[in-house]
């Protein structure tokens, strides 16, 4: 198959930012968006940058670098994970931002997009050292967080934990219990059932649609998912609860091939008793994290992190399917190469966004104050993946577009007509 779809307005593009942006210009085009709300829309909202000076185990104190983007709250309080990585810089949290604004539209939730992060290296770190770290950034963002303003949750290397101590911290500084100024926290305190597995829920769900889409049938496909976190072991799992073998997968170590498939609830097991890490697993071959992304298989699942699929190695990509469990794992320079190839992709903003599905679903039931069991979560957000793929696919189709330009369609489409709707005064 291939699209009719505009030249790139830069094909120097590289930083995610301006890869998001570019994608953003495509879908911009098709829809004829006025210039006055091109620009409105381009421009994050809000960019807060901090200094953290956080006492070490060793008595020194360290300053800490953090960051709080809020893309776009037209639709709702802006609404993104917090990262803690080295590799965390401002055009990275401008385009992870404003991937959330897209993301929450394109599955129909009343949210805009945020996204925060901390340059620091969490392995490197004590717990109380990761503790202190986090309440003084939540203390640092006590006007820019609140459950009607702007609600973070867990991206990489954070999780239930990092957003308890937000949680208390938040609270604290309130005087009273704020459980809905942060998702993706501990069922004790509030958070939702089906929340850890949701984002790898969305993707096997998105996949499966994919897939009856293009007549694959799931049972005896094969599979590789990049990236043992979060996303990509719950997506092997369930991929492989629907009969797909999942022969590749990798971590921050390197990749692993088992051509019979791999036991995924062993991985874990493994995962969990061995540092983190799923190197050393029994019958598996070490492979590359490339020779992973190149590998003949029908589906393939970046669950890792941004730029793997690259103008380097697009051509080698083998795989019928990309799922992508991760933001941006395909550099928008990919693109072109994929779409000539024939290569189908479940892009970002779609595939992984059953993780903000749930979130806000959490966030519906601390207001509530009622919770719901996890069979009515996993229903409802099974539902709103598939209609939102379908609406997706509906699109692809009118406009002749791929699956990812259409996703910006719909997105920006529905931002855009609420900035008009609301106006600018
Ligand atoms: P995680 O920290 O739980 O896991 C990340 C995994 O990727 C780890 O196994 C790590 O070893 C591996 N990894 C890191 N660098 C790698 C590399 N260069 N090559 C191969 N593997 C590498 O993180 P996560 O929550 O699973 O997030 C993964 C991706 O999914 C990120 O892009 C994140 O933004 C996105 N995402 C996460 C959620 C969520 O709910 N957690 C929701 C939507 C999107």
């Amino acid at each position: 198959m291939s699209y009719i779809e505009p030249a790139p307005v830069s094909s120097t593009h590289l930083n995610p930012f301006e890869s998001m942006m570019s994608r953003f210009d495509v879908a911009a085009k098709i829809l004829g968006l006025d210039e006055s709300s091109y620009n409105v829309l381009k421009s994050p909202q809000k960019i807060v940058m901090v200094h953290l000076p956080v006492i070490m185990d060793n008595g020194k104190v360290q300053v800490f670098e953090g960051f709080r983007v809020v893309h776009n709250a037209n639709l709702g309080p802006s609404k993104g994970g917090i990262r803690y990585s080295m590799d965390v810089n401002l055009d990275e949290v401008k385009a992870l931002a404003a991937w959330m604004t897209w993301k929450c539209a394109v599955v129909g939730i009343p949210y805009g997009g945020g996204k925060g992060g901390i340059k620091c290296d969490p392995k490197s770190m004590s717990k109380g050292e990761l503790e202190r770290m986090t309440r003084a950034y939540t203390a640092s963002m006590v006007d820019v967080f609140g459950p009607e303003k702007d609600i973070p949750a867990p991206d990489m290397n954070t999780g239930q934990q990092e957003m308890a101590w937000i949680m208390d911290e938040y609270s604290k500084l309130k005087g009273y219990s704020c459980p809905a100024v942060v998702t993706g926290k501990p069922l004790v305190l509030g958070g939702s059932l089906g929340r850890v597995e949701a984002t790898g829920r969305g993707v096997m769900v998105t996949a499966r649609s994919a897939m009856a889409k293009m007549g694959i049938n799931p049972v005896g496909s094969t599979c590789a998912v990049q990236g043992f976190g979060n996303v990509g072991s719950i997506s092997a799992k369930l991929l492989a609860t629907q009969g797909l073998k999942i022969v590749a997968l990798s971590d921050i170590n390197g990749g692993y091939y088992n051509a019979d498939g791999f036991d995924i609830e062993k991985a874990i097991a493994y995962r969990d008793s061995n540092n983190g890490t799923i190197k050393g697993f029994p019958g598996a071959k070490e492979i590359s994290n490339n020779d992973l992304l190149t590998l003949e298989v029908d589906v393939l699942v970046p669950a890792a992190m941004e730029d793997q699929i690259t103008a380097e190695n697009a051509n080698d990509i083998k795989a019928k399917l990309i799922v992508e469990g991760a933001n941006g794992p395909t550099s928008w320079m990919a693109d072109e190469t994929l779409n000539k190839k024939g290569i189908m992709v479940v892009p970002d903003i779609l595939a992984n966004a059953g993780g903000v599905t749930v979130s806000y679903f959490e966030w519906v039931q601390n207001r509530l104050g009622y919770y719901w069991t996890e069979e009515r979560v996993n229903r409802r957000a099974d539902r709103t993946m598939k209609q939102s793929f379908e609406q997706v696919y509906a699109t692809a189709q009118k406009h002749n577009v791929s699956w990812r330009i259409a996703a910006y369609i719909v997105a920006i489409d529905k931002v855009a007509n609420t900035q008009k709707l609301r106006g600018v005064f």
